[in-house]
């Protein structure tokens, strides 16, 4: 699928300064890409996710990587995965989910890009389980691809993302800038993050 590197176009930063300013949700982690994320979306996120408290739900995160100066990730589109098999401690993405996924960027997004995925961990907390791991490597294995999960259930969540190590890269739970839009959100004060 989107497993090509790509050269980013320009783009200014969302300012994080002025009167609607965007601002940082916990800290972003030295030499990792700053990711962007507008409100407005982080919300339907965060309402998609509480649509099932029981079993697994995922999705998948829609924008783009820039440069200004620095790369960036802008997320601004959330798309619900269809046609997962979900389950109280997995789900997985079938054929038709990534068939369905591709017709709808074409169609709905053609300028924009899968900068990564979103899966629930109903009352069970904010990690990437060793198949999380797995998917992830396989699927979004970018330097700029990101792993949103939600625990609707203890209103957490977290973004991680692939951090250069000593020697090898490894997916750590990173803050991320809220970019505001006109309407208050309504979720995303009551959620917490960690990391
Ligand atoms: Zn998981």
């Amino acid at each position: 699928m989107q497993n090509l590197e790509i050269e980013p176009t320009f783009k200014k930063m969302p300012s994080l300064v002025g009167r609607r300013k965007a601002s940082a949700i916990g800290s972003i982690a030295p030499g990792t890409l700053v990711v962007f994320v507008d409100e407005a979306t982080l919300e339907q996120i965060l309402q998609y996710s509480e649509r099932d408290q029981q079993r697994e739900i995922g999705g998948f995160l829609i924008g783009n990587v820039y440069h200004d100066n620095h790369r960036y990730i802008h997320l601004k589109h959330f798309l619900p995965a269809a046609n997962t098999d979900s389950r109280p401690g997995s789900v997985t993405f079938t054929h038709e989910t990534w068939q369905r996924l591709n017709h709808q960027i074409e169609s709905s997004f053609p300028n924009e890009r899968v900068i990564g995925w979103h899966h629930t961990h109903p009352a069970m907390g904010i990690f990437l389980s060793s198949y999380d791991r797995f998917i992830h490597e396989n699927f979004f294995g970018l330097p700029w691809q990101i792993a949103m999960v939600v625990d609707p259930c203890q209103q957490q969540f977290g973004i991680f993302q692939w951090s250069i190590g000593d020697n090898q890269r490894e997916l750590i739970n990173n803050g991320f800038v809220v970019v505001p839009d006109k309407k208050q959100n309504r979720r995303l004060r009551n959620y917490r993050t960690e990391h």
